[in-house]
């Protein structure tokens, strides 16, 4: 069976990857629990009811339930999702569930996306470069609405880490930028208020490590579940870079 949408009840059987790095008796290993799928289960619901019913050591992450603090990424059945947005009733009898690939391992389905996130920040420096001290007396900036609303969009990432998983160069390269940070990237270049020229983004971007990496086969906005534009992010990128590149030739 592929999916429940209405059908009869049913059992489903979970196969879920089990570690603890920091324990040098544990092995990586699956392990398996069955449940009765509920009406509009999802997989936060039922990790909850594993481990309030079957096996308390559980590890795996979830805070706002509601796709905001992208905590719950996890790969379900080989395919980066959110484990608050997805239903059971979308899914198979079996469901496999294994940590994001990528992130450092803490433990079961548990990941440090954090570190992550903060090294590609630190690295392209995302955060507005204002050449004037910050005035809190001062008037806010004014900004063209349909600027802020691409800049808007971007912010919209909240930084699950599916795009990172899903993305064949960043399982591969440790220092590739990966789709969320070159998704950062792009806001920050198209904000007014950031000074830097495209020269200097011409540095942070246009490297192997960064979009001219990328291998433009978009699994990242696939399985985005905000569904942002990154396929538009790239080609932005990629625009910016090119003319910042043929400026330099006729300097
Ligand atoms: S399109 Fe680029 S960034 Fe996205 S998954 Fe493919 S290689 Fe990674
Ligand atoms: S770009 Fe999408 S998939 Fe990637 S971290 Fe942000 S919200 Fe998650």
């Amino acid at each position: 069976m592929t999916s429940n949408e209405g059908g009869a009840p049913r059992r489903l059987r979970f196969e879920i990857f089990r570690y603890n790095p920091e324990d040098p008796g544990s092995n990586p290993q699956m392990q398996t629990y069955e449940l009765d799928e509920a009406p509009y289960m999802s997989l936060f619901i039922a990790l909850n009811q594993i481990r309030e019913t079957l096996d308390p050591s559980l590890q795996f992450d979830f805070a706002c339930r509601s796709a905001i603090c992208g905590s719950c990424g996890m790969m379900v059945n080989g395919r980066p999702a959110l484990g608050c947005r997805t239903l059971t009733s979308d899914l198979p009898d079996v469901i496999r569930l294994h940590p994001l690939p990528v992130f450092k391992l803490i433990g079961d389905l548990s990941v440090d996306t954090g570190t992550w996130f903060r090294e590609m920040v630190e690295k392209s420096e995302a955060w507005i470069h204002a050449e004037e001290a910050f005035d809190p007396e001062a008037q806010e900036a004014r900004m063209d609405d349909e600027l802020a609303q691409a800049i808007y969009e971007g912010e919209r990432c909240i930084e699950c880490g599916c795009c990172v998983a899903s993305c064949g160069v960043a399982n591969v390269n440790e220092d590739f930028t990966g789709p969320a940070g070159l998704n950062r990237i792009a806001r920050f270049m198209m904000d007014p208020r950031d000074k830097r020229s495209d020269a200097d983004w011409f540095e942070v971007v246009s490297n192997a490590d960064g979009v001219f990496g990328c291998l433009g086969m978009m699994a990242c906005h696939d399985v985005c579940p905000k569904e942002l534009p990154l396929l538009e992010v790239y080609a932005y990128l990629r625009r910016k870079t090119l003319a910042a590149a043929f400026a330099g030739k006729e300097e």
